[in-house]
């Protein structure tokens, strides 16, 4: 992201939910956003996953700036590149955990031979295979979660973008969530950028960045796993137009 900013206008009243971020992510790295509640930390990861378009300023994936995306090819991005987790799941209750898992495959007008040996693989990743044909509604919390993270596996994804995927884990299942995002991130090469409160959760990450009033109050990389290339060049903060 270069320079974003995202300001909301809510009537005649403008909020600068995001004031001038920059921030590069190299591929293969676990980053936790921190910060104050209302400090713009879930509008910049929306804006890094073309849920939200930024007022000013690039999101590159792939080499190629989303900002400028319509909104039909945003949506292509999202279902072909981008795996979402949310902290309430967002799991359909009524299916299974391999139906749960296909179903954006099947949607997306994937055969489903082709969707259910896919879903197989992810559910696999996430060590759910003894849950395959549980009712969702049956499952603890934290297998729940593993299961929306198998959803967001099965199209490989460039990133994976998680909102408080522990705010509704105790921290038992809070930490197995985490190994399961290092194991993905350090085995596989996956990038993950999630937004936690939780110091405990963060301290699972590569590294940290704080947001404060929209800005990055703070951007530290606590450890470097990977051998990929840094691209990361240590970013300005605020000098945003909004
Ligand atoms: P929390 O930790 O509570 O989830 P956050 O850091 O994720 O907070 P954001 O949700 O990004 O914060 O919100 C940043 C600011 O933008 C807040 O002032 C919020 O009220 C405002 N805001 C967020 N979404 C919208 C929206 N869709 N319309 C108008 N204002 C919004
Ligand atoms: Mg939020």
């Amino acid at each position: 992201a270069v320079n974003v900013t995202k300001t909301y206008t809510n009537g005649y009243v403008g909020v600068n939910a995001v004031r001038g971020i920059s921030v590069a992510i190299p591929c293969g790295q676990m980053v936790a956003i921190m910060g104050p509640s209302g400090s713009g930390k879930s509008t910049l990861l929306h804006m890094l996953g073309g849920l939200e378009r930024p007022t000013s300023g690039q999101v590159f994936i792939d080499g190629s700036d989303i900002a400028k995306y319509s909104e039909s090819k945003l949506t292509v991005l999202r279902r072909q590149k981008l795996g979402f987790v949310f902290q309430t799941f967002n799991l359909l209750s009524v299916l299974n955990t391999i139906e749960n898992v296909a179903l954006p495959l099947l949607l997306d007008g994937v055969d489903s031979g082709n969707a259910y040996s896919r879903a197989e693989e992810s559910i696999r990743e996430v060590g759910l295979d003894h849950r395959r044909n549980t009712l969702v509604n049956r499952l603890s919390g934290g297998e729940r979660q593993r299961v929306a993270v198998a959803r967001a596996l099965t199209i490989q994804p460039t990133l994976i973008l998680a909102d408080e995927p522990t705010g509704n884990l105790d921290s038992v299942n809070g930490e197995q969530l985490m190994h399961l995002f290092c194991e993905l991130v350090h085995s596989k090469g996956q990038t993950v950028v999630m937004v936690t409160h939780d110091a405990n959760i963060a301290a699972y990450a590569d590294r940290m960045i704080v947001i404060q009033d929209g800005r990055v109050a703070e951007d530290v990389t606590v450890k470097s796993h990977s051998p990929a290339i840094e691209e990361d060049h240590q970013d300005s903060t605020g000098n945003g137009s909004s």
